[in-house]
This record gives C-alpha cells, sequence and structure tokens, in this order.
C-alpha cells in the first residue's frame, strides 16, 4: 500500500485580515458552508474501497476550518475515516483561530479524531492585533489555547508573526515569552509579508515597520529564547519540543504524495503538482465528476527529473537534517558558517536559514 497524506482546505474566514493575500471568503453564508462541506463529502467518497493508500497524516486548513462549524467539520471527518485507511496513530490536524470554537467544539473536535491543534496566536500585543484586523485579542488567544488542553489536545501549535508594524524588539520579545510561558509543543513563526492589493499594503506609509537590522534581532532574540526553553529549530520557520515534529509538514519537505481536497487545494501525485481552481462555486458544482478533474491534474506536467531533483534539494534544505547532495558545496558557504556537511548531507546552519533563498539557489 502506498503512503499518501490529505489536505483539506476551507477557505472561509470571520473577517479578512489586513495582510492576507490568500484565497479566503469572509462572513460566508451559511448554505455555501453547507454546500461545501457536502461537496468535500462528495469528493472524498469518490474513493470509497480504494485500498490502495495508507493515510498517514490529515490536515484540515485555510482559511479558517472551523468557521465551517463543527458539526459540519464531523461530517467531513466521518466521511475521511469511512473513507480511507487512516492509521491509528495518524496525526490529525486542524487550524484553530481563536474565537471561532468553544470548549465544546473544541471537545468535539477530540472526540472526532483530531489529535493536533494549530493556532494562530501571531501576536501577544492587543494594539498589533487590531492593527492586523484579527478577529481575536491575546486573551481570546489565552482562553482558547487553555480550554485546548482542559479537553485533552496534549499536542499544539501556536503561529507567531515577526517584523510586525509598529513592534518594538520589547513588544516581539513579550509575545515570545507569553508563548514559551504555555509551553505549546510547536512553534511556527513567519516573518509579515506585506503583500500588494492588501489594505496593510495600502497604508503602509502610515505605519513603523522594522529596519532589516531590526527584522534580523527580532529573528534572533526568536530563534535564542525558543533554543533556551527546549525547543529544537528543526526546519527553517518551525520549533518543536523534542518527538513534535509536524508529521504533515515534514511529509511535504520529503515530498510525500498528498490530495488536497477543496478549492485552491495543492496536491502532488504520481510526481505531478496541481491545484484546483480558486473557485468555491466551481469546486461544489465539479465535486461530483472525479477528484482529478476539477483539480486540473490532466492538464498538469509531470515533473521532469532534473525539476524533481531541485526540488528534493530545495525542501530537504528547508530541514535541519538536511540532505543528501552529490555536487560540491561552495567553500564560501562552508567558511562563513552558513552550511554544514556531513558526508554527503547538506544542512543550513541557523544563521544559513536567515537567507536560505539565496543559499538554496546556490546549492541546486
Ligand atoms: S485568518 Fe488567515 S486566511 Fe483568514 S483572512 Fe486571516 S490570514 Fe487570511
Amino acid at each position: 500500500m502506498k503512503d499518501l497524506m490529505l489536505y483539506f482546505h476551507i477557505p472561509f474566514c470571520v473577517s479578512k485580515c489586513a495582510y492576507c493575500s490568500f484565497y479566503s471568503i469572509p462572513k460566508a453564508k451559511e448554505e455555501l458552508k453547507e454546500e461545501y462541506a457536502n461537496a468535500l463529502i462528495r469528493q472524498t467518497k469518490l474513493f470509497e474501497n480504494s485500498d490502495k493508500y495508507t493515510v498517514r497524516s490529515v490536515y484540515f486548513g485555510g482559511g479558517t476550518p472551523t468557521v465551517l462549524g463543527v458539526d459540519r467539520l464531523e461530517k467531513v471527518f466521518n466521511s475521511v475515516f469511512e473513507t480511507f485507511n487512516v492509521i491509528n496513530n495518524a496525526e490529525v490536524t486542524i487550524e484553530v483561530n481563536p474565537c471561532t470554537v468553544d470548549k465544546q467544539g473544541l471537545s468535539l473536535l477530540k472526540s472526532i479524531g483530531v489529535n493536533r491543534l494549530s493556532i494562530g496566536a501571531q501576536s501577544f500585543n492587543d494594539k498589533t492585533l487590531k492593527l492586523l484586523n484579527r478577529a481575536h485579542s491575546a486573551d481570546d488567544f489565552l482562553r482558547c489555547y487553555s480550554q485546548a488542553r482542559k479537553v485533552g489536545f496534549s499536542n499544539i501549535s501556536a503561529d507567531l508573526i515577526f517584523a510586525l508594524p509598529n513592534e518594538t524588539l520589547a513588544d516581539f520579545t513579550h509575545s515570545v515569552n507569553s508563548l514559551i510561558e504555555l509551553k505549546p509543543e510547536h512553534v511556527s513563526i513567519y516573518g509579515l509579508s506585506v503583500d500588494e492589493g492588501t489594505p496593510l499594503f495600502k497604508n503602509k506609509s502610515s505605519y513603523a515597520f522594522p529596519s532589516e537590522d531590526e527584522e534580523e534581532q527580532q529573528y534572533e532574540v526568536l530563534c535564542e529564547l525558543l533554543k533556551m526553553a527546549g525547543y529544537s529549530h528543526y526546519e527553517i520557520s518551525n520549533f518543536s519540543l523534542p518527538n513534535y515534529e509536524s508529521k504533515h509538514n515534514c511529509g511535504y519537505w520529503q515530498r510525500m504524495p498528498y490530495f488536497g481536497f477543496g478549492a485552491g487545494a495543492h496536491s502532488f501525485f504520481k510526481c505531478r503538482r496541481f491545484e484546483a481552481a480558486r473557485d468555491v462555486l466551481a469546486f461544489i458544482k465539479n465535486s461530483h465528476i472525479s477528484f482529478t478533474a476539477p483539480t486540473n491534474y490532466d492538464n498538469s506536467v509531470p515533473l521532469s527529473e532534473v525539476e524533481a531533483e531541485e526540488e528534493r534539494i530545495m525542501l530537504g534544505l528547508r530541514l535541519k537534517r538536511g540532505v543528501e547532495i552529490t555536487k560540491p558545496v561552495p567553500k564560501y558557504l562552508l567558511d562563513n558558517g552558513l552550511v554544514k556537511k556531513h558526508g554527503n548531507t547538506v544542512s543550513l546552519t541557523e544563521r544559513g536559514f536567515r537567507v536560505s533563498n539565496s543559499i538554496i539557489a546556490m546549492l541546486i
């Protein structure tokens, strides 16, 4: 049986965050959510009687999956577990935004097989959360986190953003320390990207963004504090306590095949990468045809050997454990402590992680 991962994309959100350039629909009507959940179930059911795959991880991302409503999520989860051969210790993650699910909802998610939560904190500074138009406060995050612990979640990841507007190093350090105090098993960090077309981009002259040096300082403080608290920096943007690396995300970096269900979901299957149309109505309309039709599988081109090899190196270098590279590594990278080499295994150092894009470009 072949190993497989499943991804379900829920493109609904409470409101639109000021920096968001993803495909997401704020304030969707209940009827649309109902139709979307039914479409996901229909697509899942197309795999009925398929015992070719062993599912190692299931991930519900978005958008904000919990905006779909826990009752609908329960129906979708049930169809996944009924249809696919999901192994007993599979990692089953759902992304949660504080305020979109209460204690009872969290308890229901646990009872239907979710064993990992990824909660978006982003910052512990309420002024920043407001500026970003996040739909929650720092207290909301703390409440959600504590409720999740109370109902028995023992594997929680939290997201933080650095290089935020109007934030000093002290503000950011406060966010990092507040998160560390809670001891989540996993932490993901992202540098803010101010993309064209977002409200933050339009108003960017009104805010003070950290300079490159300040950004660097924030990143260094973050790495240092997390390391002191026992976290391993196992991937460019991810830290975990021992044995809590995200299995699903590690699968992406190790090029494990996955099916992505839902509008805008990506898949990697039989050496082809393809994306479903970013259109909820088109996804609903096509959901009964076949998995491949609405995802443009038939039109996608298999990766060439060269492309596949470049991808293996590019994704493998994201991980602290590194990747096998047979061609010579520029001496400059080794001498400057940006890259390490053990036999043929090449990995980026923490300094190397910071400038990973240019190093990766040199190594592929
Ligand atoms: S919650 Fe995520 S997907 Fe939704 S608007 Fe905010 S950043 Fe975008």
